[in-house]
């Protein structure tokens, strides 16, 4: 795929041509930012989701799951910060009325700086082939320090500013380094304001007494309201988590990246409830463990990396995004923030009600710190999908398009297909598919030659094709053929249960976070 602007937009066609992402109302024209799953996308999407809650709920004894309502009593977000500080960064460019996320226009400023070093290095690699030691290049290199030298500056004056509120230093700090807008190239741009990003909506039939409520922007705050139903409930003994998957709402204003930023999402987030002087090793704990489920999906080593925050929020003490390489360059796609005590403490202040736990070890009752583990599930569906999605060179000269997603995930684990309509064969399929989907999700496919039923099945990523022939009519065989590799192998119709699922079957792949 020639660039990475291609292969995005091959991305977004892709996934609505195999059914897995339309634009929300499209025969209205489609409205900004808000994404449908269709019918391979929703499998998709429900896979990630069961993937992420086995392995933080079902696979963990002290950890449980909740499902809280999007709509919460107005005075949580008072409490949570959200009405007051919930805000982004904004500048408008005059000329083009375009509106940016300030820090945003500044972290794609550094963000090139960071792929001129990328540069440098193949260079320098190609030049030295093996003896090439890229760390001591990179420690030593006078140009890859001054490119980095620059990030850094840039990073932390930012973080300063915002820090300290101080927008005007933003303005400045974008008109210094002559960033200009994306799309017009214009330098021409308004001061930076602050926007808050909640929708507010009412609760109530008459307009008098309506009460003014805010669509929930993160989930972790029904957690938080719940957290001693939860405790005294399941009797659950300090350090525990409450997990809970679900939508999200928030006002985006820079909402252009497909499914990577939408204004509703949903959420898998984790709060882990710890003894107060603990956060530290907690911390560490959930950065490891959570890099690790991503590993073993096999989408490569190297397309993550942690980003560790320079800008806290109101609320952390510590936090450090798991960055992806998506096709628009290394971005956040989930976050461990060590939430100190701040959201019970708050909680209680505001609701009059004591958040606390009683440790019977120490003999002493505490408001616990809490450690948030917090993925988007749709940039996570983004992240699989698009790593997934590529192009071969076949030996034969040929290309073939092909979704790699791992078979675990992919919404269609098996399609079985009949080599000719006629014959019993469709018949034999049929029996097959009827007796596998109790146990998988699969499918049948009779239309086309056999060799453009594999390369549809191929890019719409279904990890196993089964097909029936006229020596299965005499032996009881099939013909199973693997999407990654294509290979294929003559076995016996009572053996595929078997063999699919050892292959998409979530302890095998689970197993290795172990
Ligand atoms: P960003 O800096 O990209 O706006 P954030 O730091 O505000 O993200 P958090 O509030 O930490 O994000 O939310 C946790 C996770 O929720 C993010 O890592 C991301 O995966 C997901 N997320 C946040 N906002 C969106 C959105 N608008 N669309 C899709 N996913 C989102």
């Amino acid at each position: 795929m020639a660039n990475n602007d291609d292969q995005f937009k091959k991305v977004i066609s892709h996934a609505k041509e195999y059914g897995y992402v339309f634009q929300s109302s499209e025969i209205y024209d489609g409205l900004s930012a808000v994404y449908d799953y269709a019918q391979n996308g929703a499998e998709l999407k429900k896979n990630i989701r069961d993937y992420w809650w086995k392995a933080m709920v079902q696979m963990n004894d002290n950890i449980v799951g909740i499902d809280a309502a999007i709509f919460m009593h107005p005075t949580t977000w008072k409490a949570s910060g959200h009405v007051d500080a919930f805000n982004d960064p904004l500048i408008d460019n005059k000329d083009s009325k375009k509106r940016y996320r300030a820090d945003v226009l500044i972290e794609d400023y550094c963000a090139k700086i960071e792929a001129k070093i990328e540069k440098e290095i193949a260079k320098a690699q190609t030049r030295f082939g093996n003896a090439f030691n890229k760390p001591e290049f990179i420690s030593t290199n006078p140009r890859v320090l001054g490119y980095q030298e620059k990030i850094n500056t840039t990073l932390s004056r930012m973080a300063k500013s915002l820090e300290n509120e101080d927008l005007a230093d933003v303005k400045a700090l974008i008109e210094e380094l002559e960033i200009a807008d994306p799309l017009t190239g214009s330098k021409n741009w308004t001061d930076v304001k602050q926007f808050n990003l909640m929708f507010g909506t009412k609760l109530g039939a008459s307009a008098e007494n309506a009460m003014d409520l805010y669509l929930r922007p993160e989930t972790a705050q029904g957690i938080f309201v719940n957290f001693l139903n939860v405790q005294k409930t399941s009797r659950l003994k300090i350090p525990f988590g409450i997990a809970q998957t679900g939508k999200a709402f928030r006002n985006e204003i820079v909402a252009r990246q497909f499914i990577f930023r939408m204004r509703e999402f949903e959420q898998m987030e984790m709060q882990f409830f710890i003894k107060p002087g603990t956060q530290k090793q907690w911390y560490e704990h959930w950065k490891e463990t959570r890099l690790k489920w991503h590993l073993s999906l096999g989408m490569g080593n190297d397309n993550y990396r942690f980003h560790d925050h320079e800008k806290l929020a109101h609320y952390a003490d510590a936090a450090a995004d798991i960055e992806f390489k998506f096709p628009f360059g290394f971005k956040e796609l989930e976050g461990i923030h060590s939430r100190t005590d701040f959201d019970l403490s708050q909680h209680e202040k505001y609701s009059g009600k004591k958040l606390q736990y009683f440790d019977p070890e120490e003999n002493k009752n505490y408001v616990p710190y809490v450690l948030e583990t917090s993925i988007g599930l749709d940039r996570m569906f983004l992240a699989v999908f698009s790593n997934s999605l590529q192009e071969e060179e076949l030996e034969n000269g040929t290309t073939r398009t092909v979704l790699k997603l791992p078979s675990v995930l992919a919404p269609i684990k098996a399609t079985i297909l009949p080599l000719v309509k006629k014959d019993g064969l469709p018949e034999i399929a049929k029996q097959i598919v009827e007796d596998l989907k109790w146990d998988f999700n699969v499918d049948y496919d009779e239309k086309d030659a056999v060799g453009r039923r594999y390369r549809r099945q191929d890019a719409n990523g279904t990890p196993f094709c089964i097909t029936v022939d006229h020596d299965t009519l005499k032996d009881n065989t099939v013909t199973i053929r693997h999407r990654d590799s294509m290979q294929q192998e003559r076995v016996a119709i009572t053996r595929l249960r078997e063999i699919i699922k050892h292959d998409t079957d979530m302890r095998s792949w689970l197993m290795k976070i172990k």
